[in-house]
């Protein structure tokens, strides 16, 4: 903790100060500042056209003020003159209500009105691709199955451990880095924690990913699905809820060892799945990971249905252990402030209206979906999830309206675009109808 940015610099040697928001899209946003500049900045915020990035702004209003966390503080681990910080936003002296980090930092007040905590870990899953982005980096991984390949893995080994190394050095407990499922793709795990925490740690996750494969002449992307015959990049988020040192979802005589706690907070993440969708599933091409066809080695891993289960991959939410749940659902274009707040904002509804998250299904969703009657689907689209988003009361009385309305403006304009963009697919499969 750095209460005294000017001071953190003399003391650590940081000579730039990047002052850092995402946007709605989960952009990262930034100024670089001296760190002669530092303090003036940790008052008053450093200055944005808000206009210019994925806000709901006008290019009329006044500026968009930047005001940096302080407790955020990371030295870049490859290039430690530099100090990231995540922001909050203010205009007009007041902050502003659909930035995904304010927004997110209310929820949590919410909760901790009541005494309770969330805490989360995600898994990034990303590909390591050329530099053009146009195909995966490693042209010998070409393997039919190709999850945790052990040669392929360690022809990436400079780059992860990279990564890795910056971790362990942040303190972050990093403790796992695999070959994910796909050719080309990797997933790293580091230690769960406090939703707020586990947000800035996730944006500066990508940044630094990004980062660091573009210093090996690669490309990281976290594209949900960015070639169409591999597995998509999800981003699963393993979530307890706490109240001081206690796991309120643990209870060694519930179902699975969840407590009746947990199972209403199932139940509104299941309540209101396809609401939150454009929210962990927020581009075009998110759809494509969760209703993409089997793989040939017959599975996508993804979800497709709003079900749950033990421990069992197939499903939208799997228990693999007493007093947690792994949520399937997000991917990695989700805004990682977003995603937090989707979480909690359902959870809560679950507890509040104790939602009954029904039967619970053990069977393999991929092999028999099929047979489960009326089984509640995940939207096919961004349109569909948006349609079920801007129509949740649940999400205008968690979240605010500004938010809903700011959200479902942007990304309306983003489906719009890509409805009236022809394909070659159209071409190939229509030209002659
Ligand atoms: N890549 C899969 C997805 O899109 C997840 C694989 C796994 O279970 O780790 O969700
Ligand atoms: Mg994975
Ligand atoms: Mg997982």
């Amino acid at each position: 903790m750095a209460s005294d940015l000017a001071k953190a610099a003399k003391d650590r040697g940081i000579k730039y100060f990047l002052i850092s928001y995402t946007d709605l899209f989960g952009s990262q946003r930034a100024k670089l500042v001296p760190a002669a500049a530092i303090a003036g900045m940790q008052r008053s915020g450093a200055g944005f056209a808000g206009f210019a990035t994925w806000l709901d702004m006008s290019p009329s209003d006044s500026d968009l003020f930047a005001k940096p966390d302080p407790e955020s503080l990371i030295q870049l681990p490859w290039k430690p003159e530099v100090g990231w910080l995540a922001a909050d936003l203010w205009m007009d002296g007041k902050e502003v209500d659909h930035a995904p980090r304010n927004l997110l930092k209310r929820l949590i007040g919410k909760a901790g009105d009541r005494g309770w905590e969330m805490k989360s870990g995600v898994e990034c899953e990303f590909f390591l691709t050329t530099a053009d982005g146009q195909a995966i980096s490693d042209a010998s991984d070409t393997q039919e199955k190709p999850c945790y390949d052990q040669q392929a893995l360690m022809r990436r080994y400079d780059v992860i451990t990279e990564i890795c190394d910056a971790m362990l050095a942040l303190g972050w407990g990093p403790y796992q880095n695999d070959h994910e499922d796909a050719n080309g793709q990797f997933e790293m795990n580091w230690n769960f924690g406090p939703a707020l925490r586990t947000a800035d740690q996730h944006t500066f996750f990508k940044f630094m990913t990004k980062s660091i494969a573009e210093k090996h002449g690669l490309r990281a992307t976290f594209m949900p699905k960015p070639f169409m015959n591999l597995t998509g990049s999800g981003c699963h988020a393993h979530v307890s809820l706490w109240k001081d040192d206690k796991a309120l979802f643990e209870d060694d005589g519930g179902e699975l060892g969840v407590s009746a706690l947990g199972y209403s907070f199932i139940g509104g993440l299941i309540h209101n799945a396809d609401a939150i969708c454009a929210m962990t599933n927020p581009t075009v091409n998110s759809y494509k990971r969760i209703n993409a066809p089997r793989t040939t080695s017959g599975a996508t891993w993804a979800p497709n249905s709003v079900t749950y289960t033990g421990n069992n991959r197939t499903h939208m939410i799997r228990i693999p252990d007493p007093g947690r749940f792994e949520f399937r659902l997000p991917d990695g274009a989700a805004n990682p402030y977003l995603l937090q707040a989707a979480l909690l904002a359902a959870g809560l509804d679950g507890i509040d209206n104790k939602r009954d998250p029904g039967e619970r299904l053990d069977i393999n969703m991929y092999v028999d979906g099929h047979t489960v009657k009326d089984c509640k689907k995940l939207p096919l689209n961004l349109f569909d999830a948006l349609k079920a988003f801007e129509a949740s009361t649940v999400l205008k009385e968690q979240l605010g309206e500004e938010f809903v309305t700011a959200f479902s403006k942007l990304k309306t304009v983003e489906w719009n675009a890509y409805a009236r963009h022809l394909t070659q697919w159209e071409r190939d499969n229509t030209l002659d109808c």
